[in-house]
């Protein structure tokens, strides 16, 4: 089965195939990614790029990678760096073909002059403030600005001294001569440069006017010659304009083919709002792990397989809807449930004693490293009369259907023995369980049960004096509501900040854990799937929890099966 047929279908593929069956691009599949320079990518920018250069991968074409860098007052090199870096980390590769819409700047211009030459295009003087007044509103058609029927000559030369940098900022503008009547709000003589004296991260000083977004955008794509150019659906209604100028222009048209923008729940996904977020101090940065950008999720130990799966299941769609976070979750995990070595770490740790294991013995036990795949081996653990168990996973006065460690019950140690618990050790002071004591049944090494007798319950553990420290660093949503624009009158999305998005808890951690390096995943058994953060040091490891291991997402699948 080729590429193609494994991936399905959905409209923008079935309007590229009506294209190759009419022979529109001559059988030409070509795509790009055009992220504005003033940002980090985010899980959003991760749908555009797995289908930009997912499409072209699976027609044969090519994608392009082109920054659209047309507001020198916003963009930073940092941004470009960072998004090279990430798409190459989510598995895509641009070739040679990294553009920048300021390498046109000098064609656009051109093009400019040709259109004013036509008597499509002026030079205004009306300030920002007045060109929107000017333009009217949905209901109601604009006014012609004073300046519209400028000779051509008067508009050569005007146009050629804003260039020139005889004006001031703000002060002139040059527009499209379309037509202030039109119901399209975009079509109302929309600006095509503005006088902007800032240095561009590229250009320097060369130019002190910019294009528009609108008057770069289209001309971009048919420079490169692309045939299909996928954006989102806010585009839409800019397409009769972007069609408008490529057809005075008399140039190569592509296909403009818009689509949902991704949103999920319990994110905010504008740059704006995430800047802020940075800005202000609510995370660590752009990469702290509870950020929906890239190198947030990078750090959190998600993987670019596990995000390129997530932007297949979300398939596209014309209408805009929220996707629900456990499916990204549960795509995370499922390619982490194959891959991700097991190991046993101790949240909250409860000392046990077992008596009648002799003093000083230290035993290493196999441990199954991945039982899903068999191939990743088994590793040793230490057992010994001292570990450590999880809180949680023993009660005093055992409720119901309690399985775990209680006076007088038997649990397993994975990997180790069965224990029963014997008695326990209180703090005088609060009355709380400070220890407890067992004892091991040496028949039953590495959890069997030769007589056959039940036992329910399993828990992790670590060997006490083996056990290394580590912290863990347990993220919840950032935002406690699903929108997190949903709030009262006067406040805006910070009002939602989950005040406990991060806790920090030190952990025990079995000793193979010692070498673990940054960006290493694990699955520490019954607790959740964690990352190495590359804060650790050595004298203190760091994880991140990725996820838990309670699939929500499965549980919400079931429930719709089971309806219909
Ligand atoms: P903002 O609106 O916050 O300024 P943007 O979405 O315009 O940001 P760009 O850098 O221009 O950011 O985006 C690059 C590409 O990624 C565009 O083609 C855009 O359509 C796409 N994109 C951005 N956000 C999303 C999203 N949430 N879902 C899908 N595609 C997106
Ligand atoms: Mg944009």
């Amino acid at each position: 089965m080729s590429v193609r047929e494994s991936r399905g279908t959905d409209f923008i593929r079935e309007i590229i195939d009506e294209h190759n069956r009419t022979g529109r691009f001559g059988g030409r599949v070509h795509t790009r990614f055009p992220p504005e320079p003033n940002g980090y990518l985010h899980i959003g920018h991760a749908k555009s790029i797995c289908l930009n250069f997912g499409i072209a991968e699976e027609y044969g074409g090519l994608c392009n990678l082109r920054f659209d860098d047309t507001n020198p007052t916003k963009e930073e090199v940092e941004y470009v760096e960072s998004i090279r870096e990430d798409i190459r980390w989510l598995g895509f590769d641009w070739g040679d073909r990294e553009y920048y819409a300021s390498d046109y700047f000098e064609q656009l211009y051109q093009w400019a002059i040709q259109l004013i030459k036509a008597g499509k295009a002026y030079v205004c003087d009306l300030s920002a403030e007045e060109i929107r007044q000017y333009r009217g509103t949905l209901t109601e058609p604009g006014r012609e600005s004073p300046y519209r029927n400028r000779s051509v000559e008067e508009n050569l030369d005007l146009f050629q001294r804003m260039r020139a940098g005889e004006f001031p900022e703000g002060s002139r503008t040059l527009r499209a001569k379309i037509d202030m009547a039109s119901p399209n709000l975009n079509m109302r003589d929309p600006v095509m440069y503005r006088i902007i004296y800032a240095t561009h991260h590229r250009t320097g000083d060369k130019w002190c006017i910019y294009p528009t977004y609108d008057w770069a955008h289209g001309q971009c794509d048919s420079i490169e010659g692309i045939t299909h150019s996928i954006c989102t659906l806010e585009f839409e209604n800019h397409r009769p304009l972007y069609d408008w100028f490529i057809e005075q222009l008399g140039i190569h048209h592509p296909q403009q083919i818009e689509f949902a923008r991704l949103n999920l729940t319990y994110t905010v996904m504008s740059k704006r709002k995430l800047l802020e977020l940075v800005r202000q101090g609510y995370v660590s940065g752009w990469d702290d792990p509870r950020m929906p950008t890239i190198c947030g999720l990078r750090r959190r130990g998600y993987t670019p397989e596990a995000i390129r799966s997530f932007a297949r299941r979300i398939g596209v769609a014309k209408t805009d809807s929220v996707v629900d976070i456990a499916l990204l979750e549960h795509c995370i995990r499922e390619d982490l449930n194959k891959r991700a070595p097991r190991a046993m770490v101790v949240m909250r740790p409860l000392k046990v004693l077992i008596d009648n294991y002799p003093q000083g013995k230290v035993e290493m036990l196999d441990a199954v490293n991945n039982p899903e795949d068999p191939s990743m081996g088994v590793r040793q653990v230490p057992f010994c009369r001292e570990i450590y168990i999880e809180q949680d996973d023993f009660r005093e006065v055992p409720p119901k259907k309690y399985y775990r460690l209680a006076p007088g019950q038997e649990v397993r140690l994975r990997w180790a023995y069965l224990i029963t618990c014997t008695d326990v050790v209180k703090d005088p002071a609060t009355g709380q369980v400070v220890e407890v004591h067992c004892t091991y049944d040496p028949a039953t090494r590495g959890g069997d049960t030769p007589d056959g007798r039940k036992v329910r319950g399993t828990i992790h553990w670590v060997s006490a004096p083996h056990a290394i420290k580590a912290e863990a660093r347990l993220y919840e949503h950032l935002f406690t509501k699903p929108d997190p624009d949903d709030v009262p009158e006067g406040l805006d999305f910070k009002a939602n900040i989950n005040p406990n998005s991060l806790q920090r808890v030190r952990c025990y951690a079995e000793p193979s854990l010692a070498g673990a390096r940054p960006g290493e995943r694990y699955q520490f058994e019954r607790v959740g799937y964690f990352c190495v953060d590359p804060d650790s040091t050595p004298e203190l490891l760091v994880f991140n929890r990725t996820v838990k291991l309670v699939d929500t997402w499965a549980k919400i699948e079931k429930t719709l099966s089971q309806q219909q």
